[in-house]
């Protein structure tokens, strides 16, 4: 049986590069399907539509028809631009952190619409919630449970003793909290206030990024969620988040 020569989808523009001949190199994680390197013909002259629609952080219905090497998008209608979001610097920062993460996290054509709709939430709460940090908190977290790499965070990962209160430590390696007593040599064990660890797990059972309740997390706390989770995401990336960088020096911009 062949497959159908096109087909639809609902998928998040990632990012995008110019090809030769006016064309678009979109990539762009569906819902469907996962990511997926799409080409746009002509996209780059100036009667095609296609352009706008396929701009980086902008959620579209495609129709997608298959290639010999390269499936191409034959229409784009507009789903959400989340035009919040590209209303400054610190906000667009935001939104591109989204972006690369997924990006990293997800290999070509493997779906995950969990995955999918933790973006699409958390960039429609992005430029609408009072804590636009926390929300970037619960994506980092809910990003490494939907990817296999959810940190422990009730338990010492080497004896699987209960955690007593304030009496662990983190390490990234050995998969999360470990008790005062086990210590791993072969792995960088690192400090992890009682409170951040809370707050990780409030941000683990919590259900959706909307669902946040209203915190004041004060900035050393804030500090501490976020050099951890950072930490974490870039050793299972193996590589450096640098949107991450782009965004602190967005804040005082
Ligand atoms: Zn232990």
């Amino acid at each position: 049986m062949t497959s159908p020569r096109t087909y639809r989808a609902l998928g998040l523009t990632l990012r995008r590069s110019p090809m030769r001949e006016a064309d678009l190199l979109s990539v762009m994680y569906t819902r469907e399907y996962g990511k997926l390197e799409l080409l746009a013909r002509g996209a780059q002259r100036l009667t095609s539509k296609l352009m706008g629609h396929l701009e980086p952080l902008t959620l579209v219905r495609v129709s997608v028809a298959r290639g010999r090497s390269m499936d191409h998008v034959t229409e784009a209608e507009v789903v959400d631009a989340f035009r919040a979001v590209k209303s400054g610097y610190e906000h667009a920062a935001r939104g591109l952190y989204v972006a690369e993460l997924i990006d990293g996290f997800s290999a070509l054509s493997a779906a995950n619409a969990e995955l999918f709709d933790l973006a699409v939430q958390t960039l429609e709460v992005l430029g609408a919630v009072k804590d636009p940090d926390l929300a970037l908190r619960y994506f980092d977290l809910q990003l490494l449970r939907l990817s296999g790499f959810m940190p422990e965070l009730y338990i010492c990962v080497e004896c699987g003793e209960e955690l007593e209160p304030d009496r662990h430590r983190f390490a990234i390696g050995a998969g999360g909290a470990l008790c005062p007593e086990c210590g791993p040599t072969d792995v960088v064990v690192r400090p992890l206030s009682l409170s951040a660890l809370k707050l990780l797990r409030l941000l683990h059972r919590t259900d959706s990024v909307g669902a946040l309740p209203e915190l004041t997390v004060p900035p050393a706390l804030e500090r501490e969620m976020r050099e951890t989770l950072t930490a974490t995401l870039q050793y299972w990336l193996d590589r450096r988040v640098k949107s991450q960088e782009f965004l602190e020096i967005a804040k005082f911009a």
